[in-house]
């Protein structure tokens, strides 16, 4: 089976009024991406029959992410957070199923944010206890999670591949998997190949993401490397090209991400190199694996 290629939803828009919605899908299917995924922040403003039907119209499947916000900590010992956080989660899994989707990805163990100091081992126990739970609410849907693993400066749970399948096996449940990002890997892994030959199949979704978050192929991430690994381990799941500039701002989202400056203006162009440029290195990889 074939890697679907996604496009993340803040490349099109930064809100989700009907017209976002309808522009978004459309131009997603115009620059030949198969998948759109939804920045899930506040899973409330998403009208999921109005989301559904457009992407019925023009055949596009949606995947969803989130990051928790801080009061939403999971990872806290603030059990008020704790439990806003699990709510917080549930309701994106249950915008997720209604749009007909099968997972829920992004840093759903922790807040995103810079912490001031180690997660404590009691913050640690709340969130693997959260994600066993949100995990048991997934599978009686036939659903699975992905757990993001994201730089330091954005959660102090874990940072590298190798710390996320320990967090992973802590948590014991068959339906949770890793979702990598070259963005975060080219900060805190020694090379993008090795950790993607660790994870092997616990890879269960994948952003895209050149080093300064702009044009792919333009920034210091070793693409080849890291398609190279993703054909020898034999990932078929999803693959979402994730990029932000200050031409297109989700307001809280944003400003999490540190997305201070002008990285592109035209987006139509960005998605289709983006798109000429994945499936370019994807069938290279497949080559060379062969
Ligand atoms: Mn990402």
């Amino acid at each position: 089976m074939a890697n679907r290629l996604g496009v993340h939803s803040l490349v099109w828009a930064g809100t989700w009024s009907v017209e976002d919605a309808r522009r978004a899908v459309t131009l997603t299917r115009a620059t030949g991406f198969d998948v759109l995924e939804l920045a899930l922040s506040d899973p409330a403003c998403i009208d999921t029959a109005e989301t559904r039907a457009l992407l019925t119209e023009f055949n596009i499947a949606a995947t969803g992410s989130l990051a928790l916000p801080m009061e939403y900590d999971v990872s806290s010992e603030d059990l008020g957070a704790v439990r806003r956080g699990e709510g917080l989660l549930l309701a994106a899994l249950t915008t997720m199923h209604a749009l007909g989707a099968d997972s829920l990805y992004g840093v759903l163990y922790s807040a995103l944010g810079k912490y001031a100091q180690p997660c404590t081992s009691a913050g640690r126990r709340n969130a693997v206890g959260v994600v066993r739970s949100v995990a048991d609410a997934a599978a009686e849907r036939g659903m699975r999670l992905g757990l993001e693993v994201v730089n330091r400066y954005e959660t102090n749970v874990f940072n590298t591949v190798a710390d996320a399948l320990r967090f992973v096996d802590e948590v014991g449940r068959d339906n949770v998997r890793l979702h990598l990002d070259t963005y975060h890997m080219n900060i805190e892994e020694r090379g993008l190949a090795d950790p993607v030959r660790t994870a092997g199949d616990r890879i269960g979704y994948v952003h895209v993401g050149e080093s300064h978050r702009g044009y792919l192929g333009t920034g210091t991430v070793d693409f080849d490397a890291f398609f190279g690994a993703l054909a020898d381990v034999g990932y078929n799941g999803d693959i979402t090209f994730e990029s932000f500039s200050s031409a297109v701002v989700e307001p809280r989202l944003s400003s999490t991400l540190a997305v201070w400056r002008n990285l592109w203006d035209d987006a139509e162009d960005l998605a289709r190199h983006a798109r000429a440029f994945i499936g370019g290195r994807i069938a290279a990889a497949q080559v060379l694996a062969s």
